[in-house]
């Protein structure tokens, strides 16, 4: 299959998954996750109406921003990686979105860093949900606080919550973390009323039925559209 084919049939996967759940399609924004894969891979994506991105390596992710910035085609970046403090300024510089935030000081050295002629930079609060051993992601306890320091930084726009769920192939276990997720998400939205808070991404080429089931708005998937990562190179 091609990646235009793929990214048609996920479409009509969205589309199938939201009417079972009775909201529109366009509730679900699809992240296409090209980490590893090369420009043309993404060109392709681009082609067949794909226009949001999402990539884990900083030097990488940026070097795919500025070719397509050369050839002025506007895509959305997102960066979905684990972020350290000396990488901030890349971030805040180049991307659209950052979806890993989970510690006041990135949130403050982001604000600092992102140039004032660009929009406000998109984050998301990453919650470590069902994974305790992973350092990613804060627990949910934390995540009214970190908001409300967020909300305090004028060159940030906090747009949501995300989480990457511990692998399981046991459909119960999935939906409990993104049914919690999206407690929380419903939290968040009531705690800051005057906040755009609109994006719950959650979902992977393994559990985005689960993920749009509890209330996913934002999937992101890489292996479906792109097919299998070669980690050798
Ligand atoms: C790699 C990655 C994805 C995509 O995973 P697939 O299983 O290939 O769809 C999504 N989210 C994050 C945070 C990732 O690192």
């Amino acid at each position: 299959m091609t990646i235009e084919q793929n990214l048609a049939q996920l479409q009509q996967y969205i589309q199938q998954a939201t009417q079972h759940d009775q909201r529109p399609a366009s509730t679900v924004t699809l992240l296409a996750v090209s980490k590893t894969k090369p420009v043309e891979d993404i060109y392709q994506a681009y082609q067949a109406g794909q226009t949001a991105f999402g990539e884990n390596y900083v030097q990488e992710g940026v070097e795919k921003i500025q070719y397509f910035a050369q050839k002025n085609i506007p895509l959305e970046w997102h960066f979905i990686g684990p972020l350290q403090s000396n990488k901030t300024k890349l971030v805040a510089e180049h991307f659209d979105w950052m979806q890993t935030l989970d510690r006041k000081k990135i949130a403050d050295r982001l604000n600092e860093q992102r140039p004032h002629d660009k929009k406000p930079l998109n984050v998301l609060i990453q919650i470590n949900i069902s994974d305790e051993d992973s350092k990613s992601g804060i627990h949910p306890n934390e995540m009214l606080e970190l908001a409300k320091q967020i909300q305090n930084l004028p060159h940030l726009c906090l747009r949501g919550l995300m989480a990457i769920p511990a692998p399981t192939d046991d459909l119960a276990t999935q939906e409990q973390a993104f049914t919690q997720m999206n407690v929380l998400f419903k939290q968040l939205k009531q705690a800051l009323p005057d906040a755009q808070i609109d994006t719950l991404s959650m979902g992977m080429t393994d559990d985005m039925a689960s993920a749009i089931k509890c209330g996913s708005t934002m999937v992101r998937i890489g292996t479906a559209i792109f097919g299998v990562r070669d980690y050798s190179k």
